[in-house]
């Protein structure tokens, strides 16, 4: 189930996708990262550990996901097929429990009592807190004080899971920061901790391992629709916060040229705003949080403060494999804005019945582009990262709001 690319072997043995992530901690901090890259090689090459792996995957989050014709919104494009990957329908509504469970599972193997997480809109938090419950690991969580408020039945779903919550209060409050936290809480305690890393990000050998446990994702995917079409599918497309669930979807279709791979990033208010989270398509090269990538940066090239609707796009970077692939132009990248995110929201609710994370949604407002362009006979696969009960209140705010204002333009 994890992929096995026959070409394609990045990083390399430092961590380096071309120019891009590597290793970028405080000297005395390697070791503690070589020694983890060693294990992981170890487990990834152990058939016990993947049947492990696989067989909580599949007993206890539900795998495989299905890969669902979604007949109604294609026949609302008029052309294609569309066809929706429902990692929304995994335990805890997300893709993150891929990644939580191979990396608690290597932590229990390592001997490790005790995990550590970021989290931004608390998605990752909470699959950490589950898994961590599941395998009976202490599990300690650090979040945004903003993030708290704007997500608080995730903080909730935390706590009773016997996760403790740290509130971060530096900064803007938000992913960033409690990145920043739990970095640093790890430095301090490295050999008591193992560190649950949420996205396809961080120094080395974090991108690579989060390839390796979401690339399952792909991995069935391609099984499936060579069943259901037999072929390969034209267009994979998926949303890019950090970029696990993107490189999960892409990662058994990077030797397969002809599949072209599509990423949306969140542009908040507009790519050319200072509201965005658009960093491939606006970022510069810099360095955060230990690795070499796109960042939206300041006029003094620091790296600035991001905005999305959606929290858990709202990361000013982007994971170092995504930056490679799209220099290299194997991947391409596109900002999306909160209005087309909310649109493509309302839209799968409505013709689907399927209500997706504002996350995903991004990834679904594509196709308004995608479509116009597309064959008659091409076929698509979005995929759909998560479920949108944690967005039901604020959508439904702003969308009342906003029918309100269009009715009170037509009254003037
Ligand atoms: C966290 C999250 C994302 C963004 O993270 P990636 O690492 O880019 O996948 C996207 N969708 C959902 C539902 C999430 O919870």
């Amino acid at each position: 189930m994890f992929v096995k690319h026959k070409n394609y072997n990045l990083p390399d043995k430092d961590g380096f996708f071309g120019e891009f992530g590597g290793m970028f901690v405080p000297e005395n901090f390697k070791p503690v990262l070589r020694k983890l890259d060693e294990e992981f090689e170890k487990a990834i090459k152990d058939e016990n550990f993947e049947k492990e792996v696989y067989e909580l995957l599949k007993e206890y989050s539900g795998r495989p996901t299905p890969l669902y014709f979604a007949k109604r919104l294609t026949e609302h494009y008029g052309k294609g097929k569309i066809y929706l990957k429902r990692e929304d329908l995994n335990h805890t509504g997300a893709h993150k429990i891929n990644n939580v469970i191979g990396q608690c599972l290597l932590a229990k193997r390592m001997g490790a009592h005790k995990v550590i997480a970021e989290t931004g809109a608390g998605q990752h938090g909470v699959a950490t807190a589950t898994v961590a419950a599941l395998l009976g690991l202490e599990c300690e969580i650090f979040m945004g004080e903003t993030d708290m408020f704007r997500q608080r039945s995730n903080v909730d779903r935390m706590r009773l899971l016997g996760a403790k919550v740290n509130s971060v209060s530096q900064g803007t409050k938000t992913l960033a920061d409690a990145c920043d936290a739990a970095i640093e809480y790890w430095l301090n305690h490295a050999d008591e901790v193992f560190y649950v890393l949420g996205s396809a990000v961080g120094p080395h050998p974090y991108p690579k391992m989060v390839h390796a446990f979401q690339s399952v994702i792909s991995v069935e995917s391609r099984q499936q629709i060579l069943e259901k079409e037999g072929r390969l599918p034209d267009y994979v497309v998926a949303c890019i916060g950090g970029g696990s669930n993107a490189i999960g979807a892409f990662a058994a279709y990077l030797e397969d040229e002809n599949v072209k791979l599509i990423g949306a990033e969140a542009a908040g208010e507009g790519a050319d705003t200072d509201h965005t989270a658009a960093s491939l398509t606006k970022g510069k090269k810099t360095y955060l949080h230990g690795m070499y990538q796109y960042v939206l940066v300041d006029e003094e090239g620091n790296p600035r403060e991001s905005y999305s609707i959606s929290a858990g796009l709202d990361y000013p970077g982007c994971g170092p494999e995504h930056c490679y692939l799209h220099d290299t132009g194997r991947a391409e990248y596109f900002p999306i804005t909160d209005t087309e995110a909310i649109e493509a929201f309302e839209r799968l609710s409505k013709f689907e019945g399927i209500i997706p994370a504002i996350e995903s949604s991004h990834a679904l407002a594509y196709l308004e582009y995608l479509m116009p362009k597309t064959n008659k006979d091409d076929i698509i696969i979005v995929n759909v990262s998560g479920r949108g009960d944690k967005d039901t209140e604020r959508i439904l705010e702003i969308l009342t709001q906003r029918k309100l204002w269009i009715k009170s333009k037509k009254n003037t």
